[in-house]
């Protein structure tokens, strides 16, 4: 097997059939093997029935997982390269926005370069808001600034990659997977090719501000420990500021007699501190959230059924689809 596509899917009803055409229109020609793997991420609409509905056609065959409820995109992409068995893998949305067409440029790249172990895509141009473009490029300045791994501007998860850097993916088992993180984590050799991302074929992202937020703070403190150092240094400069003050205040009773500075500054300065403190411990807080639930070893996704469906390159048709049980 040549190459593996996993497709991350959720509520995706009205792309999954799209979707798939498009792939086979464009791998059918390709003249090598390929297998795509959609992922339903619990969806709430008739993915998984539209997905039960695929039949493989040429050099393609197929699999989908069907999730127990929504995991995120992140396990989604997990899961499928569990099952991935291909030379090279190529992680692809459902809604069309990445076209196939740029997948198979990415793995010609791979063939001509030997080398090279990743085509990562990055939109150039992004049709975002500016508000939304300016809080990426904030987030991307902000992580690059206190994560030891590089984060690329705009690099999106639309990437190639080889088997041996799959296998690299999946030996980091954590919970949280914040997946540029993990990308830039296992290093390997990177080549960024420039895409234009299509608007969606159909329906609506489901990436709210709120949750590019929480995925934004999710991804530093799964990067990066440097708030808690950040943290130590406000408190140490806080002590020593507050001894600064102490002596000058004890001078200033001894020689000139004054009193002690009034109300409002002693108000301002416990809000201060008091406010310093709650973000310590709320810094504190995340970390300590995270071991917690990684601590539980909880599996990052639990798969109800699976759907494993070889190519048929002679058959018209297709052959009956083998479902397996529950798999945790
Ligand atoms: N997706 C998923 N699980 C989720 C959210 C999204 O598998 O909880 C999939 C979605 O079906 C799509 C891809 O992740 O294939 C990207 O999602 P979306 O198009 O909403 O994000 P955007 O393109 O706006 O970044
Ligand atoms: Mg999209």
């Amino acid at each position: 097997m040549k190459l593996s596509l996993v497709i991350p899917c959720y509520n995706e009803e009205k792309n999954v059939r799209p979707m798939y055409d498009a792939v086979n229109a464009v791998f059918g020609r390709a003249g090598f093997s390929y297998e795509m793997i959609f992922v339903n991420d619990g969806s709430r609409d008739g993915t998984w029935k539209e997905l039960k509905k695929l039949q493989p056609v040429g050099n393609g065959s197929l699999k989908c997982i069907n999730f127990s409820r929504n995991f995120g995109k992140e396990a989604a992409m997990y899961a499928g390269l569990k099952e991935s068995c291909g030379d090279y893998v190529t992680m692809i949305d459902a809604d069309l926005q990445q076209r196939p067409e740029i997948a198979l440029e990415m793995v010609q790249y791979l063939d001509a370069h030997p080398d090279t172990d990743c085509v990562t895509g990055f939109q150039k141009d992004r049709n975002e808001g500016i508000v939304l473009r300016f809080f990426k490029y904030c987030f991307y300045g902000l992580i690059n600034a206190v994560s030891e791994v590089d984060f690329h501007q705009g690099a999106s998860d639309f990437r190639t990659f080889r088997r041996n850097m799959a296998d690299a993916i999946l030996s980091l088992g954590e919970y949280y997977r914040f997946s540029k993180g993990i990308f830039s984590w296992v290093g390997f050799e990177n080549h960024f090719m420039p895409y234009k991302a299509e608007t969606r074929n159909a329906g609506k992202t489901t990436w709210s501000f709120r949750k590019l937020f929480k995925y934004a703070i999710e991804g530093i403190v799964a990067f990066t420990t440097k708030p808690l150092r950040i943290a130590t240094g406000v408190g140490i400069i806080m002590s020593l500021l507050s001894l600064l003050y102490l002596i000058i205040v004890v001078v200033q009773k001894l020689t000139v007699g004054i009193d002690v500075p009034g109300y409002a500054t002693l108000i301002v300065l416990i809000l201060l501190i008091g406010g310093i403190q709650m973000t310590t411990l709320g810094i504190v807080g995340e970390y300590i959230a995270k071991i917690y639930i990684q601590g539980k070893d909880r599996p990052i996704y639990i798969m109800k059924e699976k759907i494993s469906q070889p190519s048929q390159p002679q058959q018209k048709g297709g052959m009956a689809p083998e479902t397996d049980g529950p798999v945790i």
